[in-house]
């Protein structure tokens, strides 16, 4: 039987390969340099991290009027935020934010390729991109969620959002029992790239 999300054992490696082939083509065109892509990912790996959504759902957490901004108007409740400049630049256009709550559980995918909000979320996981994923998330979200580990009672509603370039969803995960009054540096702790896709639940407190 196949894994879940299981695919080709050289598949980095074809990647890779048409990555270097597209790369080369591109700088021999003269439509990139050597050093762009370079700059490119850097800008995605120090300044569009995770980070910046943990922060954001720190302050949905503990702030009812930011989150209702939040759930109705992402990009402005963002604004308010002391975040790396661009948050509403490249791959952060249409930020859309889907709250958790008691009975709901929001998931977000990308149906057609691997659309996802860069600056909140960073760069897209792997697996967010793999077709496996995405079909059977779309099909079977229970099942999918299940295989997971995300515990979800039976009358607990799936919604599932299909991002796009028109609309890149992020999850604010249920803030976790037992952190009443803890900083939103304590809480942003607790937040994982994984629970603002809904793949996952917010971290809970380690014991003390
Ligand atoms: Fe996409």
């Amino acid at each position: 039987m196949s894994t879940p999300f299981s695919y080709p054992s050289d598949r980095e490696e074809q990647s890779a390969a048409q990555v270097r082939a597209l790369e080369a083509l591109l700088i021999e065109k003269g439509v990139i340099t050597h050093t762009t892509v370079d700059k490119v990912l850097g800008y995605f790996e120090s300044e569009m991290t995770p980070l910046n959504g943990q922060k954001i759902v720190a302050r949905a957490w503990v702030d009812p009027d930011f989150a209702a901004l939040l759930a109705t108007d992402a990009p402005a409740a963002v604004a308010q935020l002391d975040l790396p400049d661009g948050m509403a630049g490249a791959e952060g256009e249409h930020l859309a934010a889907v709250l958790n709550e008691p009975g709901v559980h929001n998931l977000v995918i990308c149906t057609l390729c691997s659309c996802f909000p860069w600056p909140v979320l960073g760069l897209p996981p792997y697996w967010y991109k793999d077709p496996v994923f995405r079909a059977r998330a779309a099909r079977e979200p229970r099942a999918v969620l299940t295989e997971l580990g995300v515990p979800l009672d039976d009358d607990t509603e799936v919604r599932v959002w299909d991002s796009s370039g028109h609309s890149r969803w992020f999850v604010v995960p249920e803030r976790p029992a037992g952190t009443e009054g803890w900083t939103e540096d304590q809480l942003a702790a607790l937040v994982t790239t994984e629970s603002m896709i809904g793949v996952a639940l917010a971290d809970v407190p380690a014991p003390v």
